[in-house]
């Protein structure tokens, strides 16, 4: 496909390639592809605002999640608490070094890297400035969504306690709590941003 001339605003679909011609929305309405009906775009209102709001609250869970207790286990009448890192610790020790790292990937640097550059693109727009590097790190954190996979941390985090459940008791305390909560309010501040307003910040600034 040849590709789009500047000032053409054409835009393909993502599914099926077809070129669009772009046009501004109305909240809540979303653009479908005219050939295969995928997605193009929705126009989220008040995008940048959602996802710095969304993003400053998975920030305070991540650092909860991570410096509070996150289980305790009772066995033989001993309980040990663990955090995180604790636990990412004890596994690489126990010989786990792959689900130790993914762990370490999915609980702490993963989120942590999502949280950081969503802070660093929102916040300085908001106050009406282009932080350095904004089309570099946006199109980097597009690039890293799907890896923001706190999901594959929990369903390894279940299959690890229902063989620990048959030999201790497992109880979860506030890290795990706050973790939950990070699942939903991260996957909440992924959606609410709106890359388009980035581009279209550039543009304006030129
Ligand atoms: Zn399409």
């Amino acid at each position: 496909m040849p590709p789009a001339l500047p000032g053409e605003q054409s835009l393909a679909c993502e599914h099926c390639d077809w070129l669009h011609q772009e046009r501004a929305l109305r909240a809540h309405e979303k653009a479908l592809c005219v050939r295969c009906g995928g997605v193009l775009y929705r126009a989220w209102p008040d995008s940048l605002r959602r996802t710095f709001a969304l993003s400053l609250a998975a920030l305070a869970l991540l650092v909860v999640a991570n410096v509070y207790p996150f289980l305790s286990f009772s066995l033989e009448g001993q309980t040990s608490v663990n955090r995180i890192v604790s636990g990412v610790f004890l596994l690489w020790q126990a010989g786990y070094a792959p689900l130790a790292l993914l762990i370490l990937f999915s609980s702490v640097l993963a989120p942590a890297a999502q949280v950081g550059m969503s802070l660093y693109i929102t916040g300085p727009l908001l106050l009406g400035r282009l932080p350095p590097g904004l089309a570099r790190v946006t199109r980097f954190q597009l690039a890293l969504r799907p890896w923001a996979m706190l999901e594959v941390y929990m369903l390894a985090l279940l299959a690890t306690l229902a063989k620990l459940a048959a030999m201790a008791t497992v109880e979860p305390k506030v890290g795990a709590l706050a973790f939950v909560a990070l699942i939903g309010v991260s996957t909440a501040a992924i959606s609410a941003f709106d890359p388009r307003v980035v581009w279209r910040r550039l543009e304006a600034a030129r």
